[in-house]
């Protein structure tokens, strides 16, 4: 059996450390770069594949490095615009064995979730996202919050439902939180979280609530790893585990 050489660049953070024991203990796969703020990426160690878990702002620019190199790459940080994708898709197109996956959620369940909230939004009217992680997450709506808003929003275009309609009440300071693709999204950071979120769906007298929670970062590690294993079936970028999985 053949070894994939791996590195992770944000070796040290939450994720990163996370995603060196993975690959440590996965068969047929090696760890042999780590990676961190001003470290030199250079050719990334050998790796045939990087797993990316850094910061949003450094995340394009690590992500363009592994492709100029020709290593294919698993991507976790979030924060990717519609801007840093179109910049990513042009340097594929130089690179056509190269592939990116861009993946909001790796833990399976979320990925389930956000495909049961697609399905779910052609038949609501009314519907709202709540993401519930810990306090020292940078970024707020959260990747899978967004992702999940992004094709919520797409089914109800498809279904000719539009937007949300606004609440009846009034709302004068904003204080229903942001939207995203039309879709209402609250973002909540308390001690104790690691990644929840819950959508809703409303209709006369009934609900439906869609709920996944992660308790620990190792949930996130199963999909890393198959990501991992694919990424090199899957020359260009794909964003969303789902595309890898089948789902
Ligand atoms: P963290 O702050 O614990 O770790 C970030 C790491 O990146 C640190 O080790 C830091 O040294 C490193 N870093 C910073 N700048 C860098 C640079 N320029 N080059 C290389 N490394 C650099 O953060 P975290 O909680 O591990 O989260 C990392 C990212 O993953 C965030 O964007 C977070 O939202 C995202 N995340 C994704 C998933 C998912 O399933 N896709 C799950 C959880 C978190």
């Amino acid at each position: 059996m053949s070894v994939t050489k791996v590195s992770v660049i944000g070796a040290s953070g939450r994720m990163g450390s996370e995603a060196c024991r993975a690959v440590e203990a996965a068969d047929g796969l090696e760890l042999v770069g780590r990676f961190d703020m001003g470290d030199e990426l250079g050719d990334l160690a050998g790796a045939d594949v990087v797993v990316e878990f850094s910061v949003p702002d450094a995340s394009a620019a690590n992500v363009a490095h592994c492709v100029d190199q020709g290593v294919h790459v698993v991507v976790g940080t979030t924060g990717w615009s519609e801007g840093k994708l179109a910049d990513l898709r042009r340097r594929l197109d130089q690179h056509p064995d190269v592939g990116v996956l861009i993946a909001p959620n790796f833990a399976i369940g979320a990925v389930l979730m956000m495909a049961f909230a697609e399905k779910a939004a052609a038949f609501y009217e009314s519907a709202e996202v709540i993401e519930l992680h810990h306090p020292d997450k940078v970024d707020a709506p959260s990747g899978t919050a967004a992702r999940t808003a992004e094709l919520m929003g797409a089914a109800r275009e498809k279904a000719g439902l539009g937007t949300v309609p606004d609440a009846t009440t009034s709302d004068p300071d904003g204080a229903r939180g942001a939207r995203a693709h039309g879709i209402p999204v609250h973002s909540v950071r308390l001690r104790g979280l690691v990644a929840h979120q819950e959508v809703l769906f409303g209709a006369t007298g009934e609900m439906l609530t869609i709920r996944h929670d992660s308790f620990d970062r190792v949930s996130f590690m199963p999909g890393v790893i198959a990501a991992v294993r694919k990424v090199k079936e899957h020359p260009g970028l794909t964003v969303g585990l789902e595309h890898y999985l089948g789902i």
